[in-house]
């Protein structure tokens, strides 16, 4: 591979970064910048897999017609899950599917429904916060913060839609205390009010001209209209409201209710001396979204990837991992198995599908849920075991764990080392230390209601959760290439690695 120009430095340890891995990683950029949210997060799948021939599906709509061997397509659920897929031209009812999970969401503030506050004899606005998943939350403060989401506005037709809202300018911050106020040894603060957002001084609220007065809820208005709810611009402040009407294109009264967080409007950039690091929000696990979205993207690239598949290539990004995937769109929801036992019985003109298709397929196929590793941290590594310490830009870490908080077994890493030597990457192993807690994630639970083989796996990073996480740059492309030789090689290689076979 080519290496780049661009680097000077000369030590005999740098890890250069090949043309090729640079493009995945300023692609991957390009991804996490304009995705602040799960419902961004799906547009941006959509664009990408839109350009890349697949075609949009619905749940509601029968997939008899729809759906053909030899397709691409894509469906969402609630604007913040999806699932892609491609058939292979030579798929049956009852043949194994490769599948790949993620996770779209992030810990993040939440808008209040109730969000509008005055503070200290009303000089400050602030906005109430709610906070989503477990965050570090310390990490929030001090960063120059705006909103992102979905607006539910009326259009000029009456009907009502949603609207994806990006506010581009930092229009809030969580102040520290200065230190000469308090000499705090370790940093610890209420998360109900001090991690409580500015967004401006009252005397600028109060120059603007003010909202018509609010209707009290469950009164009729002078019109007749009975109002349930007390006005949104009485909810939250009328300036924000104004710029979510204006980046929705809407009047104020035509903005009906809103699901905002806080992101930090500090674009994701590449960093190190060699620009090994990846510095960004949400690296978990918008990391692995992206690969998955490109490594099935480039393994249907050509027009007759399909002509020699029998099985169903598949990823699904579910929105609510971090709180815990029990949720209509969750990893814990019907979504993936309403969609498998669909596409399992799925038959040729003239042909029928057996009764039981769908267990069939279950159990020829296979499960990569992947979400982001621990890297080794040099500041804390007695903090990791001894003999596992993935570290970054060395590839896809294996996650196992004993007590099945990742779902790894023994015929899952053969398969997924089978595909990385064909792939040219190489794999890394991790298990947490007897005396550490160990997080989980989607794997466990999908490969327990569906009984499919599962690999826990993601890149290495540090400062999980925190708001500006640190990733290895060369891995992007690692993960892409291993992702697509998966698809590419499920179907042949799943007949070789057979556990309960009758021979
Ligand atoms: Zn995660």
């Amino acid at each position: 591979m080519q290496i780049t120009l661009e680097l000077t430095t000369d030590t005999s340890s740098q890890q250069t970064m090949t043309s090729s891995s640079r493009k995945y990683a300023r692609d991957f950029l390009s991804f996490v910048n304009a995705s602040p949210t799960p419902f961004h997060v799906i547009e941006s799948a959509k664009q990408r897999l839109l350009k890349a021939g697949f075609s949009e599906i619905r749940e509601r709509d029968s997939w008899a017609e729809a759906v053909e061997t030899g397709g691409r397509y894509f469906l969402t659920r609630n604007g913040s899950s999806l699932i892609a897929f491609g058939v292979g031209k030579k798929w049956k009812s009852g043949n194994g599917m490769a599948l790949l999970g993620t996770h779209t969401d992030s810990p993040a503030l939440r808008v209040k429904p109730v969000s509008k506050r005055f503070a200290e004899k009303d000089s400050f606005m602030q906005v109430g916060v709610e906070t989503y998943g477990g965050g570090l939350w310390h990490t929030w403060f001090d960063r120059d913060l705006s909103i992102a989401g979905r607006a539910m506005v009326r259009q000029s037709d009456g009907s009502i839609v949603s609207k994806l809202i990006k506010i581009n300018n930092p229009i809030l911050r969580i102040p520290t205390l200065a230190i000469h106020l308090e000499r705090q040894e370790s940093f610890t603060f209420s998360k109900e009010t001090q991690l409580f957002p500015i967004i401006g001084l009252a005397a600028t609220a109060l120059n603007k001209p003010s909202s018509p007065p609010a209707e009290e809820p469950g009164k009729k208005t002078e019109d007749g209209e009975f109002k349930p709810l007390v006005a949104i611009t009485e909810r939250h402040h009328p300036a924000v409201v104004g710029l979510i009407a204006k980046e929705a294109g809407v009047n104020v009264s035509d903005v009906l209710d809103f699901e905002m967080i806080l992101y930090d409007t500090q674009a994701s950039c590449l960093g190190g001396i060699n620009d090994e690091f990846i510095f960004s929000a949400r690296l978990d696990n918008l990391d692995m979204s992206y690969c998955a979205i490109e490594g099935i993207i480039e393994s249907l690239e050509l027009k007759d990837a399909l002509d020699d598949e029998s099985g169903i290539r598949l990823i699904s990004l579910f929105d609510h991992e971090e709180i815990g995937s029990q949720t209509a769109q969750g990893a814990d929801s019907n979504l993936l198995p309403a969609v498998i036992r669909r596409l399992s019985t799925l038959t040729d003109a003239g042909s029928t599908s057996s009764p039981t298709a769908y267990e069939e397929t279950l159990v020829k196929s296979m499960l990569w849920s992947c979400d982001m590793a621990h890297s080794v941290h040099p500041n804390y590594p007695a903090k990791y075991e001894s003999h596992h310490r993935p570290e970054m830009n060395k590839g896809p870490v294996i996650k196992i764990n004993a007590n099945a908080r990742y779902a790894t077994n023994s015929p899952g890493i053969v398969l997924t080392e089978e595909v990385a030597r064909e792939a040219g990457v190489p794999l890394q192993l991790f298990v947490v230390r007897n005396d550490s807690p160990c997080g989980s994630t989607i794997g466990p639970m999908l490969s327990a209601a569906l009984g499919i083989r599962t690999v826990d796996m993601g890149n290495a990073q540090l400062s999980m959760h925190s708001i500006r996480e640190t990733g290895g740059a060369h891995d992007i492309e690692y993960a892409v290439k291993l992702f697509k030789k998966y698809f590419e090689r499920f179907s042949k290689l799943e007949e070789t690695i057979m556990v309960d076979s009758t021979t």
